[in-house]
């Protein structure tokens, strides 16, 4: 079975190609705009729907129009492509999935897609139609095939990444006679207890810490900035380099940290991400972004399924940390400073995280045996995503 997956990597344009993809960039973004406001205005006006076919029919006149023939100098697969994600936005807009699609703003991320011919790697230099010369990637790790398209990108930090989507092959991984439960540490990010009676302490992004001060010293100063002047601008531009580079520093280290974890173990428990919503989030690693604990999971449950592990997700609610793992015995009350507990009733010493990734590796070992369902995931898995 196929995975698509996506690789991402840092573009380096020089200055003659940031100039060309400035302007490729304002063409799908234009694009975007013309033919959303065209189906936004088909369906209210006249009460019908306009698909991706008719748009494409009406670009080909706008590019032989006076005054819309500049969109001629742009590569004519980005403008088709850039109605492809439109139509997509929709697809997902009607089944539910999203919000309406809504309009492309300059200031936002910009963005490109080539398919087929339009891109090719030489000599490990991205080549894109339109764009003078070959850019230079930095290739942080190898990719294992030929991709079937790239989207180009560039961050309200400045930064120019491309993403390559690629078909991989699942890489079964020998069987292990392990499982482990997960939960969110005090001080790490998380805390594992495995069947082999071993408890592993993740620790945190490093740096991640001193980032955060550099980030809250330079939210600070932008709000000491007149707002659109050139000091603002700056500050602005420092405070999205700094989120960027905290959003980096967490993906690699959730990577690494979900790879460790798929290697080792054959079942992996965790609370799901509605359980997570439901205990107040306590972790700062996780906590600066909401989505940290789903992200966690979307990671984990990919790259399981492609090695054949299971991933069994608590969907209840029950006392992880207030339960003794050794008697099942619920104490009433564990206020967060209490790091090390004794059990009343059978006398086990505890520690915090340890015991409540211990109780949630035992209810979702006991499941996973109920359902007999190793080597298969037992929820629902994301296709994309990024492997490493
Ligand atoms: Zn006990």
């Amino acid at each position: 079975m196929g995975y698509q997956l996506t690789y991402r990597y840092r573009l380096y344009p020089n200055r003659e190609q940031r100039a060309e993809l400035a302007k490729t960039f304002g063409c799908a973004r234009w694009v975007h705009n013309w033919a959303l406001r065209l189906r936004t205005d088909a369906y209210h006006g006249e009460g019908r729907s306009m698909g991706y076919a008719e748009t494409a029919r009406l670009l080909t006149q706008k590019k032989k129009e006076a005054e819309t023939a500049w969109l001629a100098e742009c590569s004519a697969v980005v403008l088709q492509q850039s109605l492809r994600n439109l139509e997509r936005a929709f697809t997902n807009f009607f089944e539910g999935r999203s919000g309406y699609p809504s309009f492309k703003r300059k200031r936002d991320r910009q963005s490109a897609r080539y398919v087929g011919t339009a891109f090719d790697v030489r000599d490990g230099r991205l080549k894109l139609a339109k764009i003078p010369g070959t850019i230079k990637v930095r290739w942080s790790r190898t990719l294992p095939s030929k991709p079937s398209s790239c989207t180009v990108t560039l961050d309200t930090a400045g930064r120019y990444h491309v993403s390559f989507v690629v078909e991989v092959d699942a890489k079964p991984l020998p069987k292990l006679n392990r499982s482990i439960g997960v939960d969110l540490g005090l001080n790490d990010l998380v805390v594992t207890s495995s069947s082999d009676g071993e408890v592993w302490h993740s620790g945190n992004p490093r740096h991640l810490r001193k980032s955060l001060r550099r980030l809250k010293r330079a939210q600070r100063s932008l709000s000491r900035k007149q707002k659109g002047s050139r000091n603002w601008e700056k500050a602005r531009r420092k405070v999205a380099r700094i989120h960027a580079k905290i959003a980096d520093q967490r993906r690699d280290f959730l990577h690494k940290l979900t790879r460790k974890l798929v290697d080792e173990n054959q079942v992996l428990c965790f609370e799901s991400l509605a359980v997570k919503n439901m205990v107040r989030n306590r972790n700062i690693a996780l906590s600066i972004s909401d989505a940290g604990w789903g992200e966690l999971l979307r990671l984990v449950q990919y790259k399981a399924e492609m090695a054949g592990r299971t991933v069994v997700l608590i969907d209840r609610f029950f006392p992880s940390s207030k339960r003794c793992s050794a008697c099942g015995h619920v104490i009433d009350n564990l206020p967060l400073n209490v790091r090390c507990w004794t059990c009343p009733e059978c006398k086990a010493e505890h520690q915090r995280d340890a015991n409540a990734a211990e109780n949630i590796r035992r209810v979702g070992h006991t499941r996973s045996q109920a359902c007999g369902d190793h080597g298969k995931s037992s929820s629902a898995f994301m296709l994309a995503g990024s492997d490493r």
